[in-house]
């Protein structure tokens, strides 16, 4: 049994039609086409965004190109970039039910979340802007009397960043105001199928103070712009979230200019669970790691790895615990599962779940599509008796659907959760400080968790181990990410070695080389 909340019919809901931004310019794509958002809870059609084309991204490419070479924004100091971007988080935080609205209609992700991730991406453009002020390079005093080397950190340039449908103005957060607060300027393309939010968040940066041509913001499929915008020679670096497929197609196309590429992929992440840990906490956390955004996460804790002897009582308990979560309409407040991106998604999900069944998993728990009138629903599923080779233990569902594998030794867990492609997250619970420290050590992955799961804050770098990516975001490095060094070898006094022998008593060829002089 899943609890359901029937969605209320949309009756007075209107489609919203947005314009792009490109050059400090709102307007239509091109060649005039749109796209159509339905609302995957509602089945109702709720967005029309432009069809940006090959020419508006490239239109877009060359403003944020002149904005860089030109415009006020890589000059300005960093503290009045700084403020700016302060601005920008406080009109996040008044237009935050707006945002979470649209991202919960948009994505079908339940809006008690969607409120949550929008305070969280205020904190983030707060913690960017504090770190603009301290982006500095180095200085090296200590190369002898006559030379003084300062490595600078510059702005990179141009920068496209592409985001995915399942956090749609959380992920922009975690990207541009740390471009920006590098003096970077941008191309941004939302996933076409949740662009409101990040067209509203182009409106805030405007009224903010950004200057034209330093946030341009166009909207339209992968392969009509994202292509545009990963290979074009105007663009300094890539910052990607997405699937693991067209991150690799990202890195190869940027690869034809030698752009630097950062990638947020995807993830299939373990949760170790010992017979010593905190059972109650355990049980909550495997049901919101594996259920949270209706799993459409790449954090989602999709892998439970259970010691054997207590994966029957994990399981009674996870399945006990899950037939309380509720499923259905995102917009009602006591919605803790939302819908389904797409029905194509839903479709792939419950082949993921058959094609378990089929190879000798156990369905301990739902399994199924959930019909509540509109939209598409999944039921919290748990897979157990699931094993390492199976697809479900290793690829990522991205649907709520928990896969339960067991262990007998902790050199055996470590082994299964390292035993795949992915590297991006992984949890492990126990009271013993050794077996915690054990697998935080040697578990391949870009965060640990260790008796909690998927908790996180600005300060903290996130990123992905192997196939779940390139790179960090957050964290106090974020901003460097953006930059470029260059170092200035500055040298005092008269020139003390002469390359070629002079008679003016200064060093012969020779004597510079004996010295360690170098020309390379
Ligand atoms: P996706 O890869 O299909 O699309 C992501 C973005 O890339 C979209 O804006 C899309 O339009 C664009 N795109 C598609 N084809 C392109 C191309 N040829 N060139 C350039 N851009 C192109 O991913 P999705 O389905 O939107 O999102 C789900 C995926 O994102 C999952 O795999 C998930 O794990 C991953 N993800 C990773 C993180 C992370 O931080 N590691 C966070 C969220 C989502």
């Amino acid at each position: 049994m899943t609890v359901v909340v029937k969605p209320k019919a949309l009756v007075d809901a209107k489609v919203r039609d947005f314009q792009m931004l490109i050059d400090g310019k709102w307007g239509a794509a091109a060649e005039g086409r749109t796209l159509e958002r339905v609302a995957p809870g509602h089945g109702v059609t709720i967005s029309r965004y432009p069809a940006a084309t090959k020419a508006d991204a490239e239109r877009a490419i060359a403003a944020a190109r002149k904005a860089f070479d030109d415009g006020p924004w890589p000059r300005m100091t960093a503290s009045e970039r700084s403020l700016i971007l302060l601005r920008a988080a406080d009109m996040i935080a008044a237009r935050a039910d707006e945002l979470a609205y649209l991202d919960c209609i948009e994505s079908g992700k339940p809006i008690s979340q969607a409120k949550g991730e929008l305070g969280g991406a205020a904190d983030i453009w707060r913690y960017a802007a504090a770190l603009a002020r301290d982006l500095h390079g180095e200085s090296y005093n200590t190369l002898g009397d006559g030379t003084l080397g300062v490595v600078l950190r510059e702005a990179i340039g141009v920068v496209s960043i592409i985001t995915p449908w399942n956090f749609p103005f959380l992920i922009v957060s975690q990207k541009l105001p740390f471009a920006l607060a590098a003096g970077c300027t941008t191309v941004v393309k939302p996933s076409e199928l949740t662009s409101g939010s990040t067209l509203v968040l182009g409106e805030i940066l405007e009224a903010a103070g950004v200057p034209a041509g330093v946030v341009n913001i166009i909207t339209g499929t992968g392969p009509d712009v994202g292509a545009v915008m990963t290979s074009h020679p105007d663009v300094d670096m890539v910052s990607f979230t997405g699937s693991t497929g067209v991150g690799k197609l990202t890195m190869s196309n940027a690869a034809q200019t030698l752009k630097k590429v950062s990638l947020e992929l995807g993830g299939k992440n373990p949760q170790i669970v010992f017979p010593d840990a905190n059972l109650d906490d355990f049980i909550d956390a495997a049901v919101f790691g594996a259920y949270f955004n209706a799993g459409e996460c790449c954090n989602a804790g999709s892998r439970l790895i259970v010691h054997r002897d207590i994966a029957d009582e994990v399981v009674r308990r996870v399945a006990e615990l899950s037939a309380k979560v509720k499923v259905g309409d995102p917009l009602d407040p006591s919605t803790q599962v939302g819908a389904i991106i797409t029905p194509q998604h839903l479709e792939k999900i419950v082949g993921y779940v058959s094609a378990a069944a089929g190879n000798g998993a156990t369905v301990s728990h739902g399994g199924a599509a959930l019909d509540l009138g509109s939209g598409q629903f999944m039921s919290p599923t748990i897979l157990s008796a699931v094993t390492p080779d199976m697809a479900v233990a290793r690829e990522e569902v991205f649907g709520p659907v928990l896969s339960v594998l067991t262990f007998e030794t902790t050199d055996e867990a470590i082994r299964i959760a390292n035993s795949i492609d992915y590297g991006l997250s992984a949890g492990v619970w126990s009271r013993d400080f050794d077996t915690c420290l054990t697998i935080g050590r040697k578990v391949r992955a870009g965060t640990v968790w260790m008796n909690t799961f998927m908790d996180g804050a600005s300060e903290l770098p996130f990123g992905g181990y192997r196939q779940s990516g390139l790179g960090r975001e957050l964290g106090r490095h974020a901003v460097e990410d953006y930059t470029e060094t260059k170092t200035l070898n500055m040298h005092i006094g008269g020139r003390t070695a002469m390359w070629m022998p002079r008679r003016n008593g200064l060093l012969s060829t020779a004597k510079r080389e004996e010295k360690g002089g170098r020309d390379a």
